[in-house]
């Protein structure tokens, strides 16, 4: 826009101050010119943030349609594990008791996805036909206690109007499944308990909740339930009691992670929807599924990659999603996942991150405990920390391991007992020295300080 266009708006404001706008606004009546000018700039540095990206194209028709938020209708590659799980809870049709059952699987396999699914159908059903079934989901990551679960159950068993809530807390654990079992007997029916990543709370707070809750029908008299544990370990039942794993494990299911063809498949069914036709470029659905497929296959980081790199595209003010979109998304996902897990460690943990990385650039590769230590100590004495045993390092170590920051394998040395070949496995993209130094300043001196390495290389 021209400054003098910018100057007539200004004259346009004014002549509506003079109708009724806020009086300060006529006051430019009769300015120079040269004042008109700074308030043009004013006026273009008061133009909203927003005026240019709200109006910009956007390449979405239904964002939602690929977030992970979001329930789809059709689960492509998931009939058969659909068709298992169906197959036990028609039984709650016909008023019998399903069986337990452990759905397993790594994350973004569709776990949730699918029981939702099947969870919205059969209540539909029951609807239709007049048969008292509920489903009622529990995400035990985000409520983690024997105590929160049950009041969560009771709580959620309520009608609309009905205010008797449990309270959040208080109660004795037995006053909760008293009045839970109260609650089911009243309305009757069948209740599907589905307790979603229930490895996390077993884990935390033992496997009290399962006894109890696989229990549950040697204590109702007017009602049935069955309970469906979901898991992202395949481990996770040798944290049971043998009793409650024979109760609970009647059935089990394994959602395999996806292929790379399977994730095309997933992403080309929410693009549809969610993305304009003809907005994804040559490759882009295949670069997302190869990369979310060398990620143990997981569907939501593959949706997570698509929707980025479509948000990318959009902000170059681009038409066509490209490869390299996809590229900048998954340095941006990666950054964005790792660099608040590299700020947030514990000092010594940096500090023995910062050793690994310290030896790495001076050559080394599968580095063994002993040198890591070996530096370790030297940029502790660098800072004035004081460092730890040896011991404790090696249990760092793994814990660094499992954050997916080094790769530590052990290795046998024979009668020298066995060793740890440790190697970092930051994205590129990602400078850890860099996040380490601006979270703790101190850290800048490790950096820099020279070091001695135990090993020649
Ligand atoms: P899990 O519970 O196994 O960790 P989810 O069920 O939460 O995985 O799936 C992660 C994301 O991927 C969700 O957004 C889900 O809708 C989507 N997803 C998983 N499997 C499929 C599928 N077969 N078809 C379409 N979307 C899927
Ligand atoms: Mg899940």
């Amino acid at each position: 826009m021209s400054k003098s266009s910018l100057i007539t708006r200004r004259f346009g404001l004014s002549l509506y101050g003079g109708l009724g706008l806020p009086v300060g606004i006529t006051h430019d009546v009769g300015r120079t010119n040269n004042e008109h000018e700074k308030e043009g700039r004013c006026y273009f540095l008061k133009r909203n943030i927003f005026d240019g990206i709200l109006n910009q194209e956007t390449l979405f028709v239904q964002k939602e349609v690929l977030r992970h938020t979001h329930q789809p209708e059709s689960l492509p590659h998931r009939d058969y594990e659909r068709d298992q799980l169906s197959f036990n809870l028609v039984e709650a049709l016909k008023g019998d008791i399903p069986s337990n059952m452990i759905l397993y699987g790594v994350t973004g396999a569709g776990k949730t996805a699918v029981t939702k699914y099947v969870c919205d159908q059969l209540q539909r059903k029951g609807e239709a036909i007049g048969r008292l079934v509920h489903p009622v989901l529990v995400n035990c990551r985000k409520i983690d206690t024997q105590y929160r679960v049950l009041s969560h159950l009771g709580n959620a068993l309520l009608d609309d109007h009905e205010i008797d809530d449990i309270p959040f807390t208080g109660w004795p654990t037995d006053r909760v499944f008293s009045e839970l079992v109260k609650r089911m007997n009243e309305r009757g029916g069948v209740y599907v308990l589905v307790l979603d990543e229930i490895d996390h709370l077993v884990k935390k707070a033992g496997d009290d909740l399962l006894y109890n809750l696989t229990n549950l029908n040697a204590e109702l008299k007017n009602a049935r339930s069955c309970v469906i544990g979901i898991s992202n370990d395949l481990k996770f039942t040798d944290f049971l009691d043998p009793r409650v794993r024979s109760r609970l494990g009647q059935q089990d299911i394994v959602f395999n992670p996806y292929n790379a063809e399977q994730l095309q498949d997933i992403l080309r069914t929410r693009a549809n929807i969610g993305i304009s036709k003809d907005a994804i470029g040559p490759g882009v659905i295949e670069l997302c599924a190869a990369l979310a497929a060398q990620e143990h296959g997981d569907a939501r980081c593959a949706l997570d990659l698509l929707r980025v790199s479509t948000e990318k595209a959009e902000q170059e003010g681009v038409k066509i999603v490209e490869q390299s979109h996809v590229r900048i998304a998954q340095a941006q996902i990666e950054s964005d996942q790792v660099t608040p897990v590299i700020r947030t460690l514990p000092t010594q943990q940096k500090l023995v991150l910062a050793a690994v990385i310290i030896n790495e650039k001076n050559g080394l590769r599968n580095i063994q405990t002993g040198e890591v230590y070996h530096v370790y100590k030297q940029a502790c004495a660098h800072i004035g920390q004081q460092f730890l045993t040896a011991r404790r390092i090696s249990g760092i170590i793994s814990n660094l391991d499992m954050l997916g920051l080094v790769t530590a394998k052990t290795i046998s040395k024979g009668r020298y007992g066995r060793s740890k070949e440790i190697n970092s496995c930051i994205p590129t993209n990602i400078d850890p020295c860099d996040i380490m130094a601006k979270a703790e300043t101190i850290l800048t001196e490790v950096f820099s300080a020279k070091y001695r390495q135990q090993s020649k290389l």
